[in-house]
């Protein structure tokens, strides 16, 4: 109850509107691509993915117990150095054929719009381009709202070619399995299909020794989805990996560093599967982000609407229709509502966001 009256003052006195800005990166519109892939890590900070392993975290043992080892992997006195050892896609492929905005040591700023900086309510916001602050906690409840993959899925040519793949057992309501009728695989839900690979991964699910969360292991994930890319060819994938946000919480700054070294990995293979595919290469456009933020120093492990730093996002994109800018360094302003007109606008779709009000947006 306290907490509620606190968010209700909170929404009252936060809520504000500011104007729109143009990605400077994608000023004219770019040119749309056949396919998109939305790629979502949870929870993973602005801080690694641009400047690497944190010292204060990385030197901590609380967080980090093997200091040594994991500083010799991720560590240098360089960001630059420290962040291509821990996203060596990122800053190896995307950083010269696409861009990378939310570098916050240039002013260049992505932010949560939605006041509460947990993880249903910035998908939402992230997927459906409104912030609405009635959606605000993380509970199975299916999403009023409709996200664009349910939009595109109603548009000409994307009927059934819109699929779905989740670590985060919740995203079948936020997605609205019900409504949106999209397929979604999501937490430990048994993987349709016959191939060799779906039939192995649905033993490994049932296998008795694996401890199960609400969160599958990344791993699995990505292999139900990209089976099903190969199988299934679908126009829009929305891939949403979880175990970074949840190494996090449970305060393993290791562990956290290794699951987005793996993270990266998953999205170089994705990426040389698109292009070496025919249908997908030079065809397919990649937008890679994070539902929110998270604390700094002590605070990394947490994120919600009291913790500083919990609304500060980023977002990569590479494409055939991306001008290969790399690293945004212009002072520039950014909300994660944003991307669901840009997700459709790669694809060449526009999306009518009707609580858009001209060019400004509310933010809570
Ligand atoms: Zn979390």
């Amino acid at each position: 109850m306290k907490n509620t009256l606190v968010s209700l003052f909170l929404l009252a006195f936060l809520q504000q509107q500011v104007p729109t800005q143009e990605f400077s990166g994608l000023k004219k519109d770019p040119v749309p691509a056949r396919n998109i892939i939305i790629i979502t890590t949870d929870g993973f900070r602005w801080q690694e993915l641009f400047s690497g392993a944190d010292s204060a975290l990385i030197n901590a043992e609380r967080f980090t117990p093997d200091t040594g080892t994991m500083k010799s992997m991720y560590w240098s006195s360089s960001a630059e150095e420290r962040r291509k050892r821990l996203m060596p896609f990122f800053w190896n492929v995307i950083a010269s054929k696409g861009q990378l905005y939310g570098n916050r040591s240039y002013s260049n700023k992505v932010n949560t719009a939605n006041l509460f900086s947990i993880s249903y309510p910035s998908y939402n916001e992230l997927l459906t381009g409104n912030p609405d602050p009635s959606v605000k906690g993380n509970e199975k409840i299916d999403n009023p709202n409709e996200t664009v993959l349910e939009y595109l899925q109603g548009q000409p040519g994307f009927h059934d070619k819109v699929a779905a793949f989740a670590s985060w057992d919740v995203f079948p309501y936020i997605l609205n399995r019900k409504r949106s009728g999209i397929p979604i695989n999501a937490g430990y839900e048994k993987v349709a299909g016959p191939s060799p690979e779906t039939s192995m991964l649905n033993e490994v699910q049932d296998a008795p020794f694996l401890e199960k969360s609400g969160t599958r292991y990344d791993a699995l994930t990505f292999v139900a989805a990209k089976s099903y890319l190969q199988s299934n060819k679908p126009r829009v994938m929305f891939l949403g990996l979880g175990e970074t946000d949840e190494f996090a919480h449970q305060g393993r700054y290791d562990l956290y560093l290794s699951q987005a070294t793996k993270v990266d990995q998953m999205i170089a293979d994705l990426w040389h599967w698109v292009q070496s595919t025919p249908g997908y290469k030079d065809n397919t456009t990649f937008i890679i982000t994070t539902d929110h933020g998270r604390g700094q120093k002590s605070k990394w492990t947490s994120h919600n609407e009291f913790v500083n730093g919990s609304s500060q996002s980023w977002f990569a994109v590479l494409g055939p229709g991306i001008n290969p800018l790399g690293e945004i360094k212009e002072k520039e302003q950014h909300y994660q509502m944003q991307l669901a007109s840009l997700i459709t606008q790669m694809v060449g779709v526009k999306f009518e966001n009707q609580k858009l009000k001209g060019d400004e947006v509310v933010i809570w």
